[in-house]
């Protein structure tokens, strides 16, 4: 049997630690300084999946992990539970001006190349399918048809959790602050209490906190902490089929229920690490309510009755995961810097990484392996939002 630590048990971790436990036979341990979870990316995701992304690579991630959601009740069934994450699919919907419908276009062809189901809409016909929408300024929608929608992202974190240790992975609370190598080996991590923890294999899943694990280990990685601000919003307004929709502003919103859920990119420099009880309300006021409700009139009367900020773990390389063996070693793997699309993607990782770290093939997270970043290959995401 071989034993694996894995450092972080976001979703990321707790699913890599699940599928090599569950599949592979693998003894697992995770190290994790937060049982409570607050401040992981994981908690404070608005946990949507989409297929509209610029990448093959990242398409691929999403399909194969939309089928992982519709089957999750039985992929992660335990003798007394049957996981819920509540998926719906109403789709996505990238909105364009004239000045953006070519990229639209282009990026079309990709998904189209790439088997999605995902259909260009005139003004005309984003009318019709969606009333309550005001198409003045727009030349062209992209509508996904299928595969694209949300759930409950804290619920399948769980899952991956309650499963994984039901498998038999043992989670430790600590904090894991450097390695022990020999040569091209990692033989173990070491912790602030003091402790070691050894194993055949090592994964970075430390989310946006993976860069001075891997600076530990001499490999540098480009990720950071980049705040972002939920708006929870009340309304009497009805909006029948509203799908996660993407203005050409880069400001999106969703329902939830009866509420919606809005944001946007931060106002001004996007600077590291910014505290997540810094809520940018300025940002809502100024920029977000008018471009909603220019956007939707309907939503002209609304209430903000709450928010929250999480941290997308940001790869400044190509905004996109890495997943794959750390340059220079035999054992030591990193699964992290998903770039806010991290949720969707943690069943396609976490099986992949599994298989990896097993030895077997793992095609789907072949173009994600952390030598692109020594080999200068970036794999740039146009879709990110
Ligand atoms: C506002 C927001 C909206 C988002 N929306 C979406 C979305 O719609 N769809 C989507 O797919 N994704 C979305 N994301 C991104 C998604 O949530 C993340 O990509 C994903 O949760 C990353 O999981 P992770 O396990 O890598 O990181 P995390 O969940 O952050 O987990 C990392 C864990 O590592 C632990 N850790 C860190 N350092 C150490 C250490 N030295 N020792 C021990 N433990 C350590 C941390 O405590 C943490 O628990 C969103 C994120 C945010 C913030």
């Amino acid at each position: 049997m071989f034993e694996v630590t894995i450092i972080g048990g976001g979703v990321i971790g707790a699913a890599t630690a699940c599928f090599l436990a569950r599949d592979h036979g693998a003894r697992v341990s995770v190290i994790e300084r937060d049982p409570s979870y607050a401040r992981a990316s994981s908690s404070l995701s608005l946990s949507s999946i989409r297929q509209q992304f610029s990448q093959p690579v990242n398409i691929a991630l999403s399909r194969w992990s939309i089928e992982f959601l519709r089957r999750v009740a039985d992929e992660l069934a335990m003798e007394d539970e049957r996981p819920a994450i509540g998926l719906v699919e109403p789709g996505y919907l990238y909105l364009a001006t004239e000045a953006g419908a070519p990229v639209l276009r282009e990026v079309h062809a990709v998904q189209r190349g790439a088997g999605v189901d995902v259909a260009l809409l005139s003004p005309a016909e984003l009318s019709t399918r969606f009333p309550w929408l005001c198409v003045d300024d727009l030349a062209l929608g992209s509508l996904g048809l299928g595969g694209e929608g949300w759930f409950d992202g804290p619920a399948l974190h769980r899952a991956f959790r309650r499963k994984a240790k039901a498998c038999g992975v043992r989670f430790v609370e600590a904090e894991a602050i450097g390695f022990e190598a020999a040569g091209e080996r990692v033989t173990a991590t070491r912790c602030s209490d003091g402790s070691r923890v050894g194993g055949d294999a090592f994964v970075i899943a430390a989310g946006a906190w993976s860069a001075p694990l891997g600076a530990a280990l001499g490999v540098p990685l480009p990720i950071s902490a980049k705040k972002r601000d939920v708006f929870v919003l009340e309304t009497p307004a009805s909006l029948p089929g509203c799908p996660l929709v993407i203005d050409p502003s880069g400001f999106w919103f969703r329902t939830e229920g009866a509420l919606i859920l809005a944001g946007g990119p931060p106002r001004g420099d996007d600077v590291d690490d910014a505290p997540l009880h810094d809520i940018d309300h300025g940002l809502f006021d100024e920029l977000l309510w008018p471009t909603l409700a220019a956007r939707v009139p309907a939503l002209e009367a609304l209430r903000v009755r709450s928010a929250w900020a999480g941290y997308y773990e940001m790869n400044a390389f190509d905004h996109n995961g890495l997943a794959g063996r750390l340059p220079g070693y035999a054992n030591a793997f990193t699964a992290c810097g998903f770039s806010g699309h991290g949720m969707q993607q943690s069943p396609a990782v976490g099986h992949s990484m599994a298989r990896l770290i097993a030895g077997l093939d793992a095609p789907l997270i072949e173009a994600l392996g952390p030598q692109r970043l020594v080999d200068g290959r970036p794999l740039r995401e146009a879709n990110v939002i």
